[in-house]
C-alpha cells in the first residue's frame, strides 16, 4: 500500500469501514402523532420531512441508515399509517409487533404533553413480552418547563424517560447515547445467536402473488389459513420447514397470513412487514406473479432485499396459467424491469400444482453460497491486475485513473474496497462488478464495491 501512495492506516480504516457486517436494527414505535416520523428524521439527519399532514398517507420506505457517534445502524420507522377498523389499540400493536420482532432495540415514543394513554400501555405490554432493550423517549418536551411531564413516564416501568424534542432536537443526543448502549455491536438476533442454526428465508412479494399458497405447498399441509383475522390466534412468527432434506426457518410466516381488516394503510403495512422479514433473514425468496406484468411494487420489493444486502432468489409463480404469448412477454419484462437482479437464480414455479418446487432449494443454496463467498486477496489482485492492463480506464482530462489494488473486506454480502489513483467512473465500476461476477460467481448476491482514491 505504501509504495502506491496510500497511508497504511487509511487502507486499514477503509477496509474496516467497508467490511462491517449487517447493521443492528432500531425500531421506533408508538401511537400515531407522538412524533415518531419527526424523530426518525432527526436521527437520520434528514432535512426534508417525511411528516405528512394528511392522515393515512402511505409510504414505501420504512428502513433508513443512520449513524451516531461513529456507529451505524438501521432505523425502522413505523410512523407511516393510521389506525384501521380494528381500532387504535390493535392496529398500533400490530404494527409495533412487526417492528419489534425485527429489531435489536426499540425506541418507544410517548407524547409527554399528553402522558401515557391506554394505547401506550398496550405497546408497553408488547415490549415487555418481546424482552428487547427499550429506550423510552418522552417527546414534545420543547423546553425546560416540559421536563416535569417526562418524569411522570417513570410509571410505565420502562426505566428512565428521556426528555426529547424531536422537532427542535433538544435532548436527542442524550437519547441516542442511550440507544447506542442498548444496541448490540452486531445484530444479535440475525447473525449472532443463530449461527449454526437453520438458514433463515424470507418469502416476500406483493399481495396475491401466492406466498401463502407456496408456504402451504412446501410445508405440505394447509397450515396457513387464508383470510384469518389477526389477533384471534397467536400465530407462530417463524416456522421450521423441511425442504430438500434440510430444515429451514421461514421467518415471519405470520405476516404472510391474510389480514383482511388491514384495508386502510395496507400498502404501508405490507412494506413494513417485508422490511421486517428481510432484516431477519439471510436469503429473500422474492415471489412474482408471472401471469401479470411486473409492477413497480415488485421492483420496490426487489430493491428492499438488495439494499438490505440479502441473498436473493426470484421465483415466478402461477406458471401453470401461462400461455406462450405471456411467456414471451414475461422474458422481455424481466430484461427491462429486473435488470438490477440479473444475477439472481430464477425458478419458474406453481404453488398450485407443485411444479418445480424441487428447484427452490438448489437456487437458495446457490444464492447463499454466493453471499458467503470470500475471494483471497492474492487471487483478487491477480485478477484486478490482468483486468486493468487488458481494459484500462478511459483517459479523462489527460489522466488515466488506475485501480492499484483491492481487497474483499467482508461477506454476507461480499464487500470490496478498491484503491485507485484517481476518480473511477460509474461505467468502469459496473464493468468491474460484471467481471468480478463472471470470475468468482456471485450468483444470487448483491455485491458492494467502494473505491478509495489516493489523495
Ligand atoms: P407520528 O405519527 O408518530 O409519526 O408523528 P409525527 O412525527 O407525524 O408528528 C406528529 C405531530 O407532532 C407533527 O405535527 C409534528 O410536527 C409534531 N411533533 C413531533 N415532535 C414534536 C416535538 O418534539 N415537539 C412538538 N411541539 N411537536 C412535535
Ligand atoms: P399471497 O397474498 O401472496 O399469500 O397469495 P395467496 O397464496 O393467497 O394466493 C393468491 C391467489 O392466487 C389465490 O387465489 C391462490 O389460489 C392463487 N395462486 C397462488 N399460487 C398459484 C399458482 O401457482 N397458480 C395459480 N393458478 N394460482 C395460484
Amino acid at each position: 500500500a505504501a509504495e502506491e501512495g496510500f497511508d497504511i492506516e487509511d487502507v486499514e480504516g477503509a477496509i474496516e469501514e467497508a467490511g462491517h457486517g449487517p447493521l443492528p436494527v432500531l425500531a421506533v414505535v408508538g401511537r400515531p402523532n407522538v412524533g415518531k416520523s419527526t424523530l426518525v428524521n432527526r436521527i437520520i439527519g434528514r432535512r426534508e420531512a417525511v411528516v405528512e399532514d394528511k392522515p393515512g398517507v402511505t409510504r414505501d420506505r420504512v428502513t433508513y441508515e443512520a449513524e451516531w457517534a461513529g456507529r451505524r445502524f438501521k432505523v425502522v420507522d413505523t410512523g407511516g399509517w393510521e389506525q384501521d377498523v380494528l381500532g387504535i389499540d390493535a392496529s398500533v400493536a400490530a404494527q409495533a409487533e412487526y417492528a419489534i420482532e425485527a429489531a435489536d432495540a426499540v425506541v418507544f415514543v410517548v407524547d409527554a404533553k399528553v402522558g401515557a394513554t391506554d394505547t401506550d400501555q398496550a405497546v408497553v405490554r408488547l415490549l415487555r413480552k418481546a424482552g428487547k432493550p427499550v429506550v423510552l423517549c418522552a417527546n414534545k418536551v420543547d423546553g425546560p418547563s416540559g421536563e416535569a411531564d417526562a418524569t411522570y413516564l417513570w410509571s410505565l416501568g420502562l426505566g428512565e424517560p428521556h426528555p426529547v424534542s424531536a422537532l427542535h432536537g433538544r435532548g436527542t443526543g442524550d437519547m441516542l447515547d442511550a440507544v447506542l448502549e442498548a444496541l448490540p455491536e452486531a445484530p444479535e438476533q440475525t447473525f449472532g445467536t443463530a449461527v449454526g442454526g437453520p438458514r433463515r428465508i424470507a418469502l416476500i412479494g406483493r399481495p396475491n402473488v401466492g406466498k401463502s399458497s407456496l408456504l402451504n405447498q412446501v410445508a405440505g399441509e394447509e397450515r396457513v389459513v387464508v383470510n384469518e383475522i389477526a389477533g384471534t390466534t397467536r400465530d407462530p412468527v417463524d416456522e421450521l420447514i423441511q425442504l430438500g432434506g434440510i430444515t429451514w426457518k421461514f421467518v415471519d410466516t405470520a405476516g404472510i397470513r391474510k389480514r383482511v381488516h388491514l384495508q386502510q394503510g395496507a400498502d404501508y403495512y405490507a412494506s413494513l412487514r417485508t422490511a421486517a422479514a428481510v432484516e431477519k433473514a439471510e436469503v429473500a425468496v422474492i415471489l412474482i406473479d408471472a401471469s401479470e406484468s411486473i409492477s413497480v411494487q415488485d421492483q420496490r420489493i426487489v430493491t428492499m432485499a438488495v439494499e438490505a444486502g440479502r441473498a436473493v432468489v426470484v421465483a415466478f409463480n402461477k406458471w401453470d396459467t401461462l400461455d406462450e404469448e405471456r411467456r414471451y412477454y414475461l422474458e422481455r419484462e424481466i430484461e427491462t424491469e429486473l435488470g438490477q437482479i440479473a444475477w439472481a437464480p430464477r425458478v419458474n414455479v406453481s404453488a398450485r400444482t407443485g411444479r418445480h418446487m424441487e428447484k427452490l432449494v438448489p437456487a437458495i443454496e446457490t444464492a447463499l453460497a454466493g453471499w458467503e463467498t470470500r475471494v483471497p486477496t492474492g487471487r483478487l489482485n491477480a485478477f484486478l491486475g490482468e483486468l486493468v492492463s487488458a481494459h484500462p480506464h478511459p483517459v479523462r482530462g489527460g489522466k488515466q485513473p488506475r485501480i492499484l489494488f483491492g481487497t474483499q473486506a467482508g461477506t454476507k454480502p461480499p464487500r470490496f474496497v478498491l484503491f485507485a489513483s484517481g476518480f473511477i467512473e460509474a461505467g468502469y465500476r459496473r464493468f468491474i462488478e460484471r467481471r468480478l461476477r463472471e470470475e468468482f460467481g456471485f450468483d444470487g448476491t448483491p455485491i458492494h464495491i467502494s473505491v478509495r482514491v489516493r489523495e
